[in-house]
């Protein structure tokens, strides 16, 4: 028996006798998690996500049964409310909502009635323009050329890829080295990039409507702000990032005509939130912020840096054993 085959057993016998589930129940007393879902097509998506919208189905099926699906705001509470309370507690976040995010997703939550919080960049909405790293993942997949070099002055970048394999690690490339510049750069560099991928066919997908957001708010659904251009805080001025925060929170709320608690920093990572930052969250009146940090959280967690689990496991019982992992801390 191969190794492979006896871990695939071995994970599927511990899903049928809910070892996963008593996992999180033995977890230390507290925990919570953060789910974060991107965008959910019909079939998996290299250059997108490949979970899909049957996945997400099949996972709130039996999140619903073995976790209590709670609002972020109502975790990511004060230390008080979270110590002693049950492991088997989490929150479903999503980033960045398409349009189809209304027509797929959204049913969904409302069959089970299941609470969820979306994070939207206010600038996008009712426009044609994505964040320039959904508009980088749509050139990529359409461009017919086999490489390019960009920011000329200082010698260039330059990328090659044959197959789709390469494409995809080009793709992650040119994102790693466009996020660590400083925005204003960031944003000229991207255009010589959309320039030599020679692409002519134009972006179908729009981020959520006004229309679409009322309609979603007015039937549960929480949204947080996301800055109003989805940049990254710590690679613009401080005025500007102070701006981008402030402006979303006030936008969604003046859509939605209810008060926007969450935040979530664009890109997340470590390197793009910083005290400084943290502090304008929380001075603009926001209730709690969520990294894309792996990992639990727990009555000692700051709430301006939730952490958050993302999977592109697709197979259930291997999800089911992700999320115990994680929740115990492993
Ligand atoms: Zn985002």
């Amino acid at each position: 028996m191969s190794g492979r085959y006896l871990k695939k057993r071995l994970v599927g016998a511990g899903y049928s006798a809910g070892i996963f589930n008593l996992a999180a129940r033995l977890a230390p007393s507290g925990r919570y998690l953060v789910l974060m879902y991107h965008r959910l097509g019909d079939f998996p998506e290299p250059f997108q996500t490949p979970v899909t919208i049957g996945d997400f189905e099949k996972q709130l099926d039996y999140l619903r049964s073995n976790y209590r699906i709670m609002p972020v705001a109502e975790l990511a509470g004060s230390r008080r409310e979270n110590a002693g309370a049950d492991s088997r507690r989490l929150a479903i976040t999503f980033d960045d909502c398409f349009t189809d995010f209304h027509s797929r997703a959204f049913p969904l939550l409302k069959k089970f009635d299941i609470p969820a919080t979306v994070f939207i960049s206010t600038g996008f909405v009712d426009s044609d323009r994505v964040p320039w790293t959904d508009e980088l993942n749509f050139l990529m997949k359409e461009t017919a050329v086999s490489g390019i070099s960009f920011g000329g002055k200082e010698g260039g970048v330059k990328f090659q890829w044959r197959d789709t394999a390469g494409r995809l690690e080009a793709l992650e490339g040119i994102k790693r080295v466009l996020k660590r510049l400083p925005e204003e750069e960031r944003a000229e560099i991207f255009q010589e990039v959309r320039e030599r991928l020679a692409v002519s066919k134009k972006n179908p997908s729009r981020i959520l409507t006004s229309d679409q957001i009322k309609e979603m708010s007015a039937a549960g659904v929480s949204f947080g702000a996301h800055t109003v251009n989805h940049v990254i805080l710590t690679r613009v001025e401080p005025e500007r990032a102070r701006r981008e925060i402030e402006d979303s929170k006030k936008q969604l709320e003046e859509l939605t005509g209810v008060e926007c608690a969450g935040f979530c920093y664009p890109n997340g990572e470590a390197d793009d939130f910083n005290p400084e930052v943290r502090r304008m969250v929380e001075e603009a009146g926001c209730a709690y912020a969520c990294t894309v940090l792996d990992g639990v959280n727990g009555p000692e967690t700051d709430p301006y840096a939730l952490r958050r689990l993302w999977t592109s496991e697709r197979r259930l019982p291997f999800f089911a054993a992700r999320l115990a992992r994680t929740v115990v801390g492993l």
